[in-house]
């Protein structure tokens, strides 16, 4: 915001004098930490997705490096995931909530900071979809239930069983003790979100999964809240999570990850502050949750930080797409 009419907003709100200062400070910082992290050649195609994700990443960098834009790049991307019948925690396959109904959670952001998502959707694989025609098509940001699910068959999507036989049969092997505890398996987890530059340098992200396995009915995540399981500023970066969508919920990590590297942090250091606020507040046991975190700053600079070790994740850049281990907080 401009100095002069940040202070004709601030007098017509009442903000007092001080107040105004205050934040004109932080603007003008902000302009300070823009120079500082825009200086250099930004990295360009680059897409960066949670987990070990090699395909869904590989073909976002395809559609990026046929000239595709980062919006189309990070919904083919995390399709690819939600068609994987064997991924336990994405799309078709995925695990049920205790009744055993597989229910899915997707948003994605494009570069305008337009949002779209979709909430406890049943039946329907390609929820990351869904919630693209959500955002670019409706005067809406969250469908969610039956809504979506009407949304979407009204839109051709096909409606069909996303139990397969391998999960139903985890769940009622579950359900014999029927003990929920929320704990996030840290290995071979599939929950994709994913973030991407492309060619022109603009940002979008997306993120879809099945949320947590035996769930309560209804319950969801982190994943397809704004700020929370995603966020994109064009002008700055990207974040996203994977892991105990409740911590992240309860501390909007995507959308405190870009607003500190909106204040000059690294993409690398927001994330390890973001965890910060999880496993720092008094009392906390984090023992048996997993929580992470990837990023990405207008430079192609990149980020990831989990609270326990076997968090990895996909990285194209120059080329090249790899599979990355995930520095992590609990070294005990
Ligand atoms: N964050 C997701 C959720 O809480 C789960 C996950 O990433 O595995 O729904």
């Amino acid at each position: 915001m401009k100095r002069r009419n940040f202070i004709k907003k601030a007098s017509a709100t009442g903000l007092g004098l001080v107040a105004a200062s205050t934040v004109l400070a932080s603007c003008d910082n902000q302009e300070k930490d823009k120079k500082v992290t825009s200086s250099g050649t930004p990295v360009r195609p680059l897409v960066i997705a949670t987990w070990d994700t090699p395909l869904a990443v590989g073909t976002a960098a395809e559609v990026l490096q046929k000239g595709g834009t980062a919006l189309e790049a990070v919904e083919q991307g995390c399709r690819i995931e939600e068609a994987n019948e064997k991924g336990q925690s994405v799309g078709k396959g995925g695990l049920p909530d205790r009744d055993g109904n597989v229910t899915l959670d997707a948003c994605i952001m494009n570069e305008k900071g337009d949002y779209g998502a979709v909430l406890a959707v049943k039946d329907i694989k390609h929820v990351i979809s869904v919630a693209r025609k959500v955002m670019e098509e409706t005067p809406h940001v969250l469908l969610a239930g039956e809504g979506a699910k009407k949304f979407a068959l009204e839109n051709g999507f096909e409606a069909e069983n996303l139990l397969t036989e391998a999960s139903k049969k985890a769940w009622e092997k579950w359900k014999i003790k029927s003990e929920y505890k929320p704990i996030i398996n840290i290995e071979n987890h599939d929950t994709i979100g994913m973030l991407a530059i492309d060619k022109e340098g603009n940002i979008s992200g997306a993120c879809t999964t099945s949320g947590l396995a035996y769930k309560m009915a209804g319950r969801v995540g982190d994943s397809p809240i704004i700020g929370s399981g995603l966020f994109v500023d064009n002008e700055v970066g990207g974040a996203t999570a994977t892991g105990l969508g409740e911590e992240v919920l309860k501390t909007v990590g995507s959308f405190l990850i870009v607003e500190l590297m909106r204040q000059g942090k690294s993409p690398q250091e927001a994330c390890e502050e973001a965890i910060g606020r999880i496993v720092n507040k008094p009392g906390k046991d984090f023992k048996d949750f997993q929580v992470a975190y990837i990023a990405v700053n207008k430079m192609g600079e990149t980020g990831a930080y989990s609270i326990h070790e076997h968090f990895s994740y996909n990285l194209f850049k120059d080329g090249t797409n790899t599979n990355i281990k995930s520095d992590f907080y609990n070294k005990s």
